[in-house]
């Protein structure tokens, strides 16, 4: 996802750009490709250009239940200042002072792509499923309770619930005592 605003940057502060993507993005050499669609705003700014988009694509996860891999589609919007480097009439450096922030390079070319990154990774699901009550693997003996029942007994599958039901029997009997 790149963008050139070499244009945009000999406009005036406050002028805009909008674009639509619809493409394949190659996050990292150990990810898979995304499909990415979205709206990209773009805003001249006194030192820059203010991305303001909205993407909606999909990353591979892992069930948190069951473990199985499976497509998440996720949704979210990116907000970011990038920074230009160069002088557009000097095309001398300009100083940046937080080394984190999102540059222009030196051709005046927006790449978007590690900010899309950063936004993704915290778009995640904390405990990701690959579907809506997932009945995972069996404690015991691991078999993937979504394909078929196990012949465990399901019982003492849990010793924290036995335990839990000793101590309310417990409080039973000792309010009916007092
Ligand atoms: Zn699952
Ligand atoms: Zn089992």
């Amino acid at each position: 996802m790149e963008f050139n605003v070499s244009r945009l940057l000999k406009e005036p502060v406050g002028a805009v750009r909008d674009y639509t993507v619809a493409e394949q993005v190659k996050l990292s050499d150990l990810e898979e490709e995304c499909w990415v669609q979205g709206e990209v705003h773009l805003l001249r700014t006194e030192r820059g250009v203010l991305a303001q988009c909205s993407f909606q694509t999909s990353a591979r996860c892992f069930c948190s239940r069951c473990l199985a891999p499976y497509q998440q589609p996720l949704g979210f919007t990116l907000e970011e200042e990038c920074f230009s480097t160069v002088g557009r009439v000097s095309g001398q450096g300009l100083p940046i002072s937080d080394p984190d922030s999102f540059t222009l390079d030196e051709h005046h070319i927006l790449y978007l792509d590690e900010a899309f990154r950063q936004y993704l990774l915290t778009s995640l699901p904390m405990q990701p499923l690959c579907r809506e009550g997932c009945l995972g693997l069996c404690p015991r003996c691991g078999a993937d309770r979504n394909r078929a029942a196990c012949t465990c007994p399901q019982e003492s599958q849990d010793l924290r619930w036995s335990s839990l039901r000793r101590l309310s029997a417990l409080s039973a009997t000792r309010s009916r005592e007092a």
